[in-house]
């Protein structure tokens, strides 16, 4: 399977498997844990079509819970309201390098949430915003296990920032947490008024395509 098999139209699907032992129940209330191990997630990736074969994809999920808040981040000028809920943000004519998002949402005590809003918005790989239409917007859900996953492509650069997605996180009920993601090893970061090395992606290259992994703590 070729990296860019992900740029066709694709259905996302995902499982997840506990690999090791795991530990994301609520612990003692008033003291979250240090780390609820080590996870590790089976991502399938159905082309819309049939015709190709499942992605399977694997990626460690986590360097555990801390039940830290996630820091917030401006939401910049180029947010549209009102985005769809989609499982991929690739899409006829879209530039950049494919990367699946995946993640968990956590509460302050480490408990997942089900049914988060998980809204991104980003430029494409060469660093262009859809400011008309909704290009590389939209929105998912978490699962049950507080996970989401969305297809996308690497953003680029654009004068004054580094690559970066936009996300807004609501859990049901909840308040909004809006912040960005970062990519390692980005020259432009340290040139960055608002990068954070807190919000940076875990990218993993899997035999199937690039993982980034980001899991958020935020307040119910
Ligand atoms: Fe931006």
């Amino acid at each position: 399977m070729k990296i860019n098999r992900f740029n066709q139209r694709i259905v996302l699907s995902a499982t997840m498997i506990l690999l090791t032992a795991c530990t994301v129940q609520a612990p003692a209330a008033s003291m979250p844990s240090a780390s609820n191990g080590e996870m590790t997630a089976t991502v399938s990736a159905l082309p819309v079509d049939g015709t190709a074969e499942p992605v399977q994809a694997t990626a460690a999920l986590a360097a555990g819970c801390t039940g830290q808040l996630t820091p917030a981040q401006m939401e910049g000028p180029y947010y549209t309201p009102n985005p769809p809920q989609r499982t991929s943000l690739i899409e006829e004519g879209v530039v950049g390098e494919p990367i699946l998002l995946t993640g968990y949402v956590w509460d302050t005590a480490c408990r997942p949430i089900a049914g988060a809003v998980v809204d991104l918005w980003q430029t494409d790989g060469v660093g262009v915003y859809d400011n008309e239409g909704y290009r590389l917007r939209g929105y998912t859900l978490t699962d049950d296990s507080g996970r989401y996953t969305m297809q996308t492509v690497i953003p680029g650069e654009y004068p004054g920032r580094p690559p970066h997605i936009h996300v807004k996180i609501q859990p049901p009920g909840g308040a909004v947490l809006t912040s960005q993601m970062y990519f390692p090893n980005a020259a432009a970061n340290a040139r960055d008024r608002l990068f954070d090395s807190a919000l940076i992606l875990d990218l993993q290259e899997t035999g199937d395509g690039l993982i980034g992994v980001m899991n958020f703590v935020v307040t119910p």
